[in-house]
């Protein structure tokens, strides 16, 4: 076994707290990854505060992880020592399902094996993520960081990122459509740094009149304040996509009502509390609601690549590991511009 060292947490709500944990040691198809950076996304608080019901403790979350190739087993021809890679929201899938054979295994149909707190089904025991000196992970699960990044910025791109660039591919984001990012946090400045490299007419839609010079910057043509009534009114029939990207339950209906003739709302925000909408909210344009999540390794690499070609990274805020609980609290009340990132070598 591997020694490393992370931080966790060891029952639901509780503060994390450095720990000791081992990685196994390094098969023939894994590379081992020292971690330089991992981000902070709301899903690990989510999960660690009990939000999504019960599960294993003690948990190392993290799943936006960027580092160094230090140890390739010998079939692994794709990573070599010395190299930068990343490691996302998944480390593992059945490999035999219609959804991975067709390389969507973040939708594998036997469930995929999340970075931190599922059980690992070739392994055994719990995965632990991120947050942490060191990982091991199959080379099927691992991507290529471009050197031309920087390590900070990248990494909320293996989960904020691909969260965003998969719908935006996925409903064709680019001139001529007019796009609205809910929620601008982690994931939905990406969106808008996307959206607009793709060539989108792009509204942030937000609760926080504050942020409007931020989305301004960010390359947003537009602001929307979700809290004026009269201004959502008047962009009623407005938009052919919108993200939701907001971490507690929204009014869908007010958003659905802003969408014109088919326009489509993309829910990624994962409250733990079930939401609702009117049928005929829905009945009027022919409107849709999808969802989406993360997306396959071969996008995950593709968005990465997208990224080095127009210079996209994460705005960053890199924490030392003691400042764990409060960045936490800090996303909680909207306080982060726009990501937390842990210098993995204050673990
Ligand atoms: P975040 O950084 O906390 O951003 C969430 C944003 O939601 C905030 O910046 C804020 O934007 C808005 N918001 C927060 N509290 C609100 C309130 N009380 N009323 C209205 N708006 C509020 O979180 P994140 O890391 O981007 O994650 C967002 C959600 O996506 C989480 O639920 C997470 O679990 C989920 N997620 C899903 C996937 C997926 O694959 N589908 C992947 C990763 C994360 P404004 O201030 O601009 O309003
Ligand atoms: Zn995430
Ligand atoms: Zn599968």
């Amino acid at each position: 076994m591997i020694s490393a060292r992370g931080l966790a947490a060891h029952e639901a709500g509780a503060d994390l707290v450095p720990w000791d944990l081992e990685r196994r040691e390094v098969g023939p198809g894994d590379v081992q990854i020292a971690i330089s950076h991992s981000g902070v996304c709301h899903s690990d608080i989510h999960l660690v505060r009990g939000d999504w019901g019960e599960q294993e403790f003690p948990v190392v979350p993290g799943h936006e992880i960027v580092g160094e190739v230090v140890a390739v087993g010998s079939d692994v021809t794709d990573f070599s020592v010395g190299e930068r890679a990343g490691v996302g929201v998944y480390v593992d899938s059945c490999r035999e399902c219609a959804n991975c054979l067709a390389g969507q295994s973040n939708y594998c149909l036997e469930g995929m094996t999340g970075t931190y707190a599922n059980p690992d089904r070739r392994h055994g025991g719990y995965t632990q993520g991120g947050y942490a000196t060191t990982i091991v992970v199959d080379h099927g699960y691992v991507v290529h960081v471009p050197e031309s990044l920087d390590p900070a910025g990248a990494a909320p791109l293996l989960c904020a990122g691909i969260t965003l660039y998969a719908p935006l591919r996925r409903f064709e984001a680019g001139p001529g459509k007019r796009v609205g990012i809910v929620g601008l946090g982690g994931l939905g400045h990406m969106g808008v740094k996307f959206a607009v490299a793709m060539g989108a007419d792009v509204t942030v839609i937000s609760h926080s009149p504050e942020k409007k010079a931020d989305a301004e910057k960010l390359g947003a043509q537009h602001f929307l304040l979700s809290t004026d009534s009269e201004a959502m009114d008047a962009e009623r029939y407005g938009f052919d996509l919108i993200i939701n990207t907001v971490s507690v339950p929204l009014d869908t209906n007010v958003y659905l009502e802003l969408l014109g003739f088919h326009g489509v709302f993309v829910n990624v925000g994962l409250p733990g509390e079930p939401f609702s909408f009117d049928a005929p909210r829905i009945l009027n344009q022919g409107r849709s609601i999808v969802g989406s999540m993360i997306g396959p390794v071969s996008q995950l690499q593709e968005m990465l690549d997208f990224s080095a070609e127009h210079g996209i990274h994460s705005e960053v805020e890199v924490i030392p590991a003691e400042y764990i609980n409060d960045a936490y609290q800090r996303v909680i009340d909207s306080d982060v511009r726009y990501r937390f990132v842990i210098d993995g070598s204050t673990i």
